[in-house]
């Protein structure tokens, strides 16, 4: 029988009741809002078996949600994504040259910025020069709209020393402490280095523990069930973490990475200088 998890806290309490468990599913901020529409979705079928004698909730809450592409059961889907696992970044997909980040190799060629040249040429006599105080000078700052956690891409042009041409090898470094992955970007010139930086990190990756999850693990948090059951029946191939099928009882990843790690982290290679001469 599903009924809805207490929290520790609450364990002596009387359960939460359906407007309370509501608003706790609006307020947790790992709820996306397709898997907000799951929950709901459940906390709507256990609510409703609580006066039916003899209904399943999961099949009332993949009843509700609805079908989508024609034919397939939305819940389905939106089940399979709440399968708890560590999603590595867009970066470290293996991805076509033409979308992988720049190469983040050292600077081949010192880069000496160009004094700027004042423009010589003389504004032709029928062009009328603007001279309107009411004219505001400056444009307001740009609105950029990017979704939550983005971190805009490093522009190779004001970072000294970073190469930034078209990217082709990939090394991948996991985190000693989280497992997490993080991906460097070579290109074609910079392929030496990206084999030492690959070299350099074999046996810190081969260390590292399973990464600890990023996504998934809602349910268990708010519904008591045999999720691990229910995840693998939507996704076959799916493995339970090692941390634990419930988001609430995984370690926190920031603490993790306070602090400081056993192994080396990935040194910064400073070459030795006479790769132009
Ligand atoms: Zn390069």
């Amino acid at each position: 029988m599903l009924r809805s998890v207490p929290s520790p806290a609450e364990e002596q309490r009387p359960k939460r009741s359906f407007p309370e468990l509501v608003a706790a599913i609006y307020e947790d901020p790992r709820v996306g809002h397709e898997t907000r529409e799951l929950l709901l979705a459940v906390a709507y079928a256990v609510d409703l078996a609580k006066r039916e004698d003899g209904v399943s909730p999961l099949k009332v809450a993949r009843r509700k949600l609805g079908v989508e592409h024609g034919r397939q059961a939305r819940y389905d889907r939106l089940v399979a994504d709440d399968a708890p696992r560590y999603k590595p970044p867009r970066e470290a997909a293996d991805w076509h040259p033409s979308a992988a980040p720049a190469c983040e190799g050292p600077r081949l060629r010192p880069y000496r910025p160009r004094a700027y040249k004042p423009r010589t040429q003389p504004t032709p006599p029928d062009v009328s020069v603007l001279r309107d105080e009411a004219i505001p000078r400056r444009l307001p700052a740009p609105i950029l709209h990017v979704p939550v956690g983005y971190t805009p891409p490093r522009d190779w042009r004001t970072e000294d020393g970073v190469c930034g041409a078209p990217s082709h090898h990939r090394v991948l470094e996991k985190d000693p402490r989280t497992g997490w992955i993080t991906a460097h970007w070579f290109c074609k010139r910079h392929k030496d280095h990206a084999d030492r930086v690959a070299e350099q990190v074999r046996e810190q990756n081969e260390q590292a523990p399973e990464p600890v999850p990023n996504t998934g693990g809602l349910l268990p948090c708010y519904f008591k069930a045999d999720w691990e059951k229910v995840y693998r029946h939507y996704l076959p191939r799916w493995q339970p973490p090692k941390y634990g099928i419930c988001a609430d009882d995984w370690p926190a990843v920031d603490e993790m990475m306070a602090r400081p790690s056993r192994h080396s982290r990935l040194r910064v290679i400073v070459g030795t200088g006479l790769e132009d001469a």
